[in-house]
């Protein structure tokens, strides 16, 4: 099928990409600027050279009729719009993590019900963060599913907060995403994916490894020396399962209008400290990689996890383990730090 990618140069997106070619989608790609299509012509050459990969440059998804113009020009069967800001430093939370996301999602709904009449199936990425209650905490003995929603309000908290601000952008993008397929009831249905920390060999582009996308800095940073093992969440999953999962939501039945909690299970940021020192401990010595607490997983009186069942069942995701996703995690960087 044919398909438009937006953000097709961001770490998931990357991978989407990869997944969609080697299933023989056609895609036409998205990227913010001219020059950051040279890097993926460069590395998707074949596919370029036989027209299965093509790219178009949105600068401002936040401009209404931002897509109108791709969405003319091809003719598509699905979409998967992943392009959002994930950084948790923002300082015009509006302008900066409020706008992209919503006015993103809802624009690109917008121009494929006016100019898209093909298009099946719009899949969307979220994230966990829509799911998990910040007030809960490690919510011991807690099991997350997709009935279950972030009570983040779209208030002056979450306008002054980066973190919040984040998490808000991302679930009123997601609201909206239903909200739009229920009231103009389109030609399409949605499909959103809630990843929590999305890990996994970076194949984007990158300058340095110092501009690492954000989930990865926290087993780079590690790696590196540079910080403890830091806490995102207790629950994780591998990119390229990830992607699977996208490419998968496009053709199933069963996906539409339904929310999906991707994720492979627990893990613990201190589990990334104990594999760098089992499997590098002579770089760990040397770059002095902080310990943390050894073997000391999660706190003694538990934490929450999840049921990833639907996942397994509608999009057939086989979860790959954690200590596999480092070791190629972690030869990827090594391989990057070579070529500096
Ligand atoms: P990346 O930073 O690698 O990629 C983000 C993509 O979105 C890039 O293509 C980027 O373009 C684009 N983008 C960023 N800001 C804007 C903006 N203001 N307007 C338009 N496009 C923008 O991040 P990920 O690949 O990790 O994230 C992809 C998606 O996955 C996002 O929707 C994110 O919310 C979601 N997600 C990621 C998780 C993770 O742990 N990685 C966890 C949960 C959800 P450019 O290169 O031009 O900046």
């Amino acid at each position: 099928s044919s398909v438009l990618l937006t953000g097709a140069n961001g770490f998931v997106a990357v991978n989407v990409l990869q997944t969609l070619l080697d299933k023989g989608c056609t895609v036409v790609g998205t990227v913010r600027s001219e020059s950051k299509t040279n890097f993926l012509r460069e590395k998707f050459s074949p596919f370029v050279k036989n027209g299965t990969l093509k790219f178009a440059v949105v600068p401002d998804i936040t401009v209404p009729g931002a897509f109108d113009e791709v969405l003319k020009e091809h003719r598509f069967d699905a979409v998967v719009h992943t392009s959002s800001p994930f950084y948790l430093t923002a300082t015009d939370i509006q302008t900066e993590m409020l706008d992209p996301p919503i006015k993103g999602t809802t624009g690109i709904l917008e121009s494929v019900f006016k100019l898209a009449p093909t298009v099946k199936r719009i899949v969307i990425t979220a994230t966990f963060a829509n799911i998990q209650s910040i007030p809960k905490g490690d919510w011991p003995g807690g099991v997350y599913t997709e009935e279950d929603w972030s009570p983040v309000k779209l208030d002056e908290v979450s306008r002054s907060h980066p973190i919040l601000g984040y998490v808000a952008g991302k679930l009123y993008a997601e609201k909206a995403a239903f909200d739009f397929v229920k009231e103009k009831s389109p030609n399409f249905s949605v499909t959103t994916l809630c990843p929590p920390m999305v890990f996994g060999p970076p194949e984007q582009e990158l300058t340095s490894l110092n501009n690492l996308n954000q989930s990865n800095t926290d087993i780079y940073d590690v790696f590196n020396g540079t910080s403890e093992p830091r806490y995102g969440t207790w629950v994780w999953v591998d990119v390229r399962d990830l992607a699977r999962a996208h490419v998968a939501a496009i053709d199933s039945p069963a996906a539409a209008n339904q929310r999906y909690l991707l994720s492979a299970g627990n893990y613990s940021p201190q589990a990334i400290a104990d594999y760098i020192w089992e499997h590098y401990p002579e770089r760990a010595a040397a770059k002095g990689v902080k310990k943390g607490n050894p073997g000391r997983l999660y706190p003694d009186t538990g934490v929450f996890s999840i049921d990833n069942s639907k996942s397994v069942r509608d999009l057939g995701i086989v979860y790959n383990d954690f200590n596999s996703m480092m070791k190629d995690t972690l030869e990827k960087f090594e391989k990057l730090e070579l070529q500096g």
